[in-house]
């Protein structure tokens, strides 16, 4: 038996979550006594796949195949079967990331195997299996029960923190036969955002709902966001009147992130909104209203005008910075 640990690259290096995801492979295949293999498909470079060895991974696996580089759910289900199969893995591990939870179900109904989405913890117990996950947008926890000798699991993001306890590993190179006409998916055009930070990758994220009042104030939210190195965020409303671009919007029905920090100003806090932010390591919010729901999930809290608040913040952190 072994621990298989799904890791996506994008562009070549792997996103942040990729060594918390390795971080608890290790940790829950000590649990098992068995081996954390890291499976990274498409073509890497060598020192970003063996510095997996230093968050615990005893083998990486490199698929250096270039149909490979497009990242297809099907031709990545099949390299992730085949290499399942060849190294008996009964846990499957992936990021709740998009490429995750488009693969990890495709992955579990070939293997006939339970898949618990976003889990947050190590198992509770292993006989039974009892995995943890949070519901209703993060307000509960629920534990649930996992039956099947094989195991899919997708990791929720700051379920742990990464940590470099061990040595980096010697990837081996693996051949798998990619069926490329497996690929339906054609790409016609590739349009990347360019100079900004990318909202899902982002450590801190300056957000902005319609307490802002009006779409010139969220020059205030990027001058924050730029001196802090991090990406601006919207709630729906505001990307649905225009004020800000429809990708920077959070939500059920907008981008989940977790960032390390999340700071809120003007946003209510609904439920849906929540569901799209409720993972952020730390919440910080500014609002007007002390009843607004955002203060019961924020860590950090000032009842005030944000539009008063964010200039002092900004000629603060300046001076602070010296520019
Ligand atoms: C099916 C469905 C899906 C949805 N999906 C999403 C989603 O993905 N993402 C999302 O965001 N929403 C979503 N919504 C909408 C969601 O229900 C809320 O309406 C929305 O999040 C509220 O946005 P808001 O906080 O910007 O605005 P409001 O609810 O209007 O809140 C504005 C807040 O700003 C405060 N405020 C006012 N002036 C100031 C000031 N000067 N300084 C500081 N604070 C001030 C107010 O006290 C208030 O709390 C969805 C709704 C539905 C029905």
């Amino acid at each position: 038996m072994s621990i298989l640990i799904f890791a996506e690259n994008r562009n070549g290096k792997f996103p942040r979550h990729v060594p918390e995801l390795v971080t608890y492979g290790r940790q829950l295949a000590d649990q098992f006594r068995v081996q954390a293999i890291v499976l990274a498909p498409g073509r890497m470079d060598h020192p970003e796949l063996a510095a997996l060895g230093k968050y615990g991974a005893h083998r990486v696996l490199s698929v250096p195949d270039q149909s490979l580089d497009v990242m297809d759910n099907r031709m990545y289900s099949d390299v992730i079967l085949e290499i399942a199969g060849e190294e008996d893995a009964e846990i499957l591990l992936f990021a709740y990331s998009n490429a995750g939870k488009a693969l990890a179900p495709l992955v579990a109904a070939h293997l006939q195997a339970a898949y618990v989405s976003a889990i947050t913890g190590l198992p509770a117990g292993t006989d039974p299996f009892v995995v943890r996950k949070k519901v209703f947008s993060g307000k509960v926890f629920t534990d649930i029960f996992v039956k099947t000798r094989k195991k899919v699991f997708t990791l929720a993001p700051h379920s742990l923190e990464a940590s470099e306890h061990y040595d980096p590993v010697t990837p081996e190179i693996r051949h798998v036969k990619v069926h490329e006409n497996r690929n339906v998916t054609e790409r016609m055009e590739i349009k990347s955002q360019e100079g900004k930070l990318l909202l899902t990758e982002a450590d801190i994220v300056i957000s902005g709902g319609r307490g802002m009042q009006h779409p010139d104030n969220f020059k205030l939210l990027e001058e924050l966001a730029a001196l802090l190195g991090g990406a601006t965020a919207c709630t729906r409303p505001v990307s649905d009147e225009g004020w800000r671009p429809a990708e920077e919007h959070a939500g059920q029905t907008g981008k989940i992130i977790a960032p390390d920090l999340y700071f809120a100003f003007g946003i209510s806090g609904a439920i849906q909104h929540l569901a799209g932010v409720s993972s952020s390591k730390v919440i910080a919010a500014v609002n007007t209203d002390p009843e607004a729901p955002i203060f019961e999930v924020a860590d950090y809290g000032i009842v005030g005008d944000a539009l008063d608040i964010l200039p002092k913040m900004i000629e603060e952190i300046k001076r602070r910075k010296h520019v």
